[in-house]
C-alpha cells in the first residue's frame, strides 16, 4: 500500500469509526420521531437541489430534465414518502402464531438495525440508486457511507452534496471514488452491504464481505426479454418497449433488452416499432440527434462497446429497422432496433445496456420459454399479450425477478411490491417494506408463561421417560 493509499485507508476507518459510535449513542435514541426527522430532512434538501441534480445528470450523459424527474427525484421522494406513512408499522413487533408444541409460549418479532451500512451505486441512476437505498437504510435505524460511482461525477458531487446538507455526519457520509475506494470499504466490517450493479463486480463484491460473514443486498443486471405473443395490442406494446428501450438511452437495468415478437404479426410489429420512434423521438435520424429526449452514453468505453455491437451483428447479417450514425465526440447513438440476429452475436449473448433493440421472431413460445430457462435468470421479464391463458403460462412457468404483463419498466415504482433479481441477476429485495427488512435484523423473541418444558428435562425415567414418548408422537404428527 503506498503512502496516498494507507492515508485514504485511515480516513476511511475513521468515517467507519464515527459511524459506528454515532450508532451506539443513538441505539436508544433513534426511533420512530428521529428516522422520520432524518428522512424530512433529505426529502427538503433533495427538493432545495432540484435544479442542480438536473444540471448534474444532464452535464454526466445528456439526461434530459424530464427523465430526471420522472426517474431519478420522484422515485426518491416516493420511496421517502412511503417510509413516513408505514415506518411506525414496519417498526412495530410482530406477533406470531404460537404453533402446538410451544403452547404456554408468547412469540414475537422485533426489526432492529442491523447498524452500519455500505451502500455502492452505479452510475446509470446515480441519485435513485443511491438514494432509494439510504432512505431504506435511514428507516431501519442504520448509519450508512454511500460510495457513488466514479462514472458520473457531477452526480456524485450533488449527491455529496445533498447528504452533507441533510444529515449528521455520525449518521450519513458520501466517499467518492472507483474500483479501490470500494474494495477498502469492503474490508471493513459493516454490518450490512447493498450493492447495485455489473453482476461481474457483484460477486466480487458478495466474496469479499463473504470472507468476514458479512450480510449482502446484491441488485444486479442482465438480459431482460421481452415476448410480444400473437394477440398483443401492438401499438400498445411497441409505444411502452420503445419508452422502456430508449429512454435513459437504454442504460437501465430493466429496460427490454431483445424481443421475441410472434412470426405471425412480426411485421405490423415492426411497423408500429419504427412509428413509436419516430413520434417518440423523430422522424428521420437528423431529427432523433436533434431529440432533447433522448439521452447520450455515459462514456467512450462503453460508447465503442455498444458501436461493436452493432457493427459486429450488422456484419454478419442483422439489418436495422432504425438508427444511423453514431458520434463518438458527444457519445450519441441512435435509437437502434436491430433484425436478424442470431444467438452467436454479442447482442444477443451480453447484456446490452443501451439504445439497441434486437427483435428476434418465434413461432413456439415454449422455444423462447426454454431459451429463456437455459440462460441466467433475467431481472425482469416482460410479456405484452390480451389472451389470459398464454399470459398465466408465462407467469408460471419462467423464473425471473419480476413479471410485467403488458407493462416495462413501472414495477420499479411499485413500492409494494418487492425489486430484486435471482440468481445472477441478484439476491434479496429493494423497495419499501422490502428494502426496510434489507437493512434490519429480524429478532426472534420468546417468552414462557408458564414452564411446561421442565418436564421434559433429565432425569428421563418413570413418568418423565414415559412424557417424552407421547409427547414425540402427539407433537410430532
Ligand atoms: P459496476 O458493477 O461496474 O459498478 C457499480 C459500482 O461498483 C460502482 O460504484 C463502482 O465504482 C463499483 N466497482 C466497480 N468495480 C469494482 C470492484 N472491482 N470492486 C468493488 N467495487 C467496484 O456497474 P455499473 O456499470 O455502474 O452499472 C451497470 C450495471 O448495473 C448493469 O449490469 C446493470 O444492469 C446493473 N444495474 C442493476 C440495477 C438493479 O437495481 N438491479 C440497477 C442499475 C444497474
Amino acid at each position: 500500500m503506498d503512502g496516498e493509499s494507507s492515508a485514504q485507508m485511515i480516513g476511511m476507518r475513521r468515517v467507519f469509526a464515527r459511524l459506528a459510535n454515532g450508532n451506539a449513542t443513538r441505539r436508544v435514541q433513534f426511533g420512530l420521531a428521529e428516522r422520520r426527522t432524518a428522512l424530512l430532512a433529505l426529502r427538503r434538501t433533495i427538493r432545495a437541489h432540484e435544479r442542480e441534480i438536473i444540471d448534474a445528470l444532464a452535464s454526466d450523459f445528456g439526461k434530459p430534465p424530464s427523465e430526471t424527474r420522472l426517474t431519478e427525484i420522484l422515485p426518491v421522494q416516493t420511496e421517502i414518502s412511503h417510509a413516513l406513512r408505514n415506518l411506525r408499522r414496519w417498526m412495530r413487533p410482530r406477533r406470531v402464531r404460537t404453533t402446538r408444541a410451544m403452547l404456554g409460549t408468547r412469540g414475537r418479532i422485533l426489526p432492529q438495525p442491523k447498524g452500519t451500512a455500505l451502500i455502492i451505486a452505479p452510475w446509470n441512476y446515480p441519485l435513485a440508486l443511491s438514494l432509494g437505498p439510504l432512505v431504506s437504510a435511514l428507516a431501519a435505524g442504520c448509519a450508512a457511507v454511500v460510495k457513488p460511482s466514479e462514472l458520473a461525477p457531477a452526480s456524485a458531487a450533488i449527491l455529496s452534496e445533498i447528504l452533507t446538507d441533510a444529515l449528521p455526519e455520525d449518521l450519513t457520509v458520501c466517499l467518492e471514488g472507483g474500483p479501490e475506494i470500494a474494495q477498502s470499504l469492503l474490508d471493513l466490517p459493516f454490518d450490512h452491504v447493498f450493492f447495485t450493479g455489473s453482476p461481474r463486480v457483484g460477486a466480487l463484491v458478495a466474496e469479499r464481505v463473504g470472507r468476514r460473514l458479512g450480510s449482502v443486498t446484491l441488485e444486479l443486471g442482465g438480459k431482460s426479454p421481452v415476448i410480444v405473443g400473437p394477440n398483443a395490442d401492438l401499438k400498445q406494446a411497441a409505444r411502452m418497449i420503445v419508452w422502456g428501450k430508449f429512454a435513459n438511452a437504454g442504460q437501465t437495468c430493466i429496460a427490454p433488452d431483445h424481443v421475441f415478437v410472434a412470426k405471425s404479426i412480426e411485421a405490423p410489429f415492426l411497423a408500429e416499432l419504427k412509428a413509436a420512434v419516430a413520434k417518440m423521438y423523430g422522424r428521420d435520424e437528423a431529427a432523433q440527434a436533434a431529440s432533447r429526449d433522448f439521452a447520450r452514453i455515459i462514456d467512450f468505453k462503453h460508447f465503442a462497446r455498444l458501436t461493436e455491437m452493432i457493427a459486429q451483428a450488422q456484419g454478419s447479417g442483422a439489418r436495422a429497422l432504425t438508427g444511423g450514425p453514431s458520434d463518438a465526440e458527444t457519445r450519441y447513438i441512435p435509437p437502434t432496433i436491430l433484425m436478424g440476429t442470431d444467438p452467436d452475436m454479442a447482442v444477443e449473448r451480453e447484456e446490452i445496456f443501451g439504445p439497441v433493440l434486437p427483435v428476434i421472431p418465434f413461432v413456439r413460445l415454449d422455444t423462447v420459454l426454454d431459451r429463456i430457462e437455459a440462460g441466467p435468470r433475467p431481472l425482469a421479464l416482460y410479456i405484452f399479450e390480451r389472451d389470459r391463458a398464454v399470459i398465466d403460462h408465462v407467469a408460471s412457468r419462467a423464473i425471473s425477478g419480476a413479471l410485467g404483463i403488458n407493462v416495462v419498466l413501472a414495477h420499479f415504482l411499485h413500492l409494494n411490491l418487492p425489486f430484486g433479481g435471482i440468481g445472477r441477476s441478484g439476491q434479496g429485495a429493494a423497495h419499501g417494506e422490502w428494502g426496510f427488512r434489507a437493512f434490519s435484523h429480524e429478532k426472534a423473541i420468546l417468552e414462557t408463561r408458564f414452564a411446561p418444558l421442565r418436564l421434559l428435562m433429565p432425569p428421563y425415567r418413570g413418568s418423565r421417560k414415559r412424557l417424552t414418548k407421547i409427547m414425540t408422537r402427539i407433537l410430532g404428527r
